[in-house]
């Protein structure tokens, strides 16, 4: 798999960029005896992204990045809505026959659903169809009718996804799109296809979620900055070693309705309409990609209280932490980065809070 290599293909059908949410801060970091940065970019799964490897042999850096580069577009390939000959496109066009998916799709799909039933559906797989008819995937944003979501949200729901090993069963109808776990979950593999060529100092930046290989070259934590929801530049910095971090949002991508509100792209599966309960960013950092692109997403549909009560809850086997903006300019880290994080001047009037395990503590 590290070294098939396809076109890239649009990933959800439309050719918005996502602006990079998390600038990195540590690219020209310093470097111990040979070690030299090698960067790519290009341009997958609808975003841009550049991977910078740190290593003291230029071809074996080259070839792996190269290597890694394809193994981003092979996912594309195989989990691409809108071309013919991907796994998702197979499966939502399979009119209910069960259809026989590559092993990566199985391992995305089998990861988004178990993170939909333990997020109690907040990240919903199946909401395609809903998010069509906001114009998500077209970049044709209207405002749908209360009558056309609901309609809409009969076709939805996570548990109604038959999985048997690597064949999938989807009822008629209903459309799978794993773009809000794709890209985490790519991130691992690129990072794993890194090591398992020898680097072990790289940093890779899908489309504003960081995967970071290692440690910077001389040993020390990267420093990524966090890029601001209220206008340009980042509003802090956060110094992270070998672990991924993944920020949602509804400042990314959104329109403005004739009736003058703004709609965001992140859709609460319950009621069918952009989420609107004061949050306007979560960032999750945790060992692996996949898990914070899952909850990014899924936490940025709970609201402040639910991802704090998740949060509290989720600390056994995967753990995680977050950092959350709310529309106020309030900022909510997690105890255990909150010493890593840092506002940047600017930002100041910034209130910062921990979040606590206990309310004793907070
Ligand atoms: P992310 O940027 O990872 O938060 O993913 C957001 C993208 O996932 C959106 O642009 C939609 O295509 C899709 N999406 C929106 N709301 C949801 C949801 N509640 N569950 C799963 N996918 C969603
Ligand atoms: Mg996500």
């Amino acid at each position: 798999m590290c070294c098939r290599r396809m076109a890239g293909k649009s990933f959800r059908g439309f050719l918005l960029v996502l602006p990079v949410m998390l600038s990195v801060l540590s690219a020209c970091a310093p470097i111990r005896g040979r070690t030299e940065a090698y960067s790519q970019s290009f341009f997958a799964m609808d975003t841009y992204m550049t991977f910078t490897v740190y290593d003291d042999n230029a071809e074996e850096a080259r070839a792996a990045l190269r290597q890694a580069q394809g193994e981003l577009e092979a996912l594309e390939a195989l989990w691409s809505v809108t071309e013919q000959d991907s796994d998702i496109y197979a499966v939502n066009h399979s009119g209910g026959q069960t259809v026989t998916v590559d092993d990566q799709t199985a391992g995305l799909l089998s990861f988004a659903l178990q993170m939909a039933r333990k997020t109690g559906g907040a990240l919903e797989p199946t909401l395609y169809p809903v998010l069509t008819a906001w114009g998500f995937t077209t970049d044709e944003n209207r405002i749908p009718s209360a009558d056309e979501l609901s309609a809409l949200l009969e076709k939805t729901g996570y548990d109604r996804v038959v999985t048997a090993g690597n064949r999938v069963t989807l009822p008629d109808g209903m459309m799978l799109d794993l773009g809000a776990v794709g890209k985490g979950y790519a991130g691992d593999l690129a990072g794993q296809c890194l090591k398992e060529q020898g680097i072990d100092s790289a940093l890779l930046d899908i489309g504003g979620n960081i995967q970071a290989v290692g440690t910077k070259p001389d040993g020390s934590d990267w420093k990524l900055g966090l890029r601001s929801p209220f206008g340009e530049g980042i509003f802090g910095t956060l110094r992270i070693s070998d672990q991924a971090v993944v920020t949602s949002g509804n400042y990314e991508r959104y329109f403005i309705g004739e009736d003058g509100v703004r709609y965001g792209h992140i859709v609460d599966p319950e009621t069918g309409y952009p989420v609107d309960n004061g949050l306007t960013s979560v960032t999750v950092v945790a060992d692996e990609g996949k898990l914070c692109d899952a909850l990014s997403t899924a936490l940025f549909v709970m609201g402040p209280e639910g991802a704090v009560e998740y949060w509290k809850t989720h600390q056994e086997g995967q753990p995680f932490d977050m950092i959350l903006v709310t529309e106020d300019r309030e900022v909510y880290v997690t105890e255990q980065i909150k010493d890593r994080f840092n506002l940047q001047k600017e930002y100041r009037d910034m209130p910062v809070y921990p979040i606590a395990l206990s309310d004793e503590q907070e």
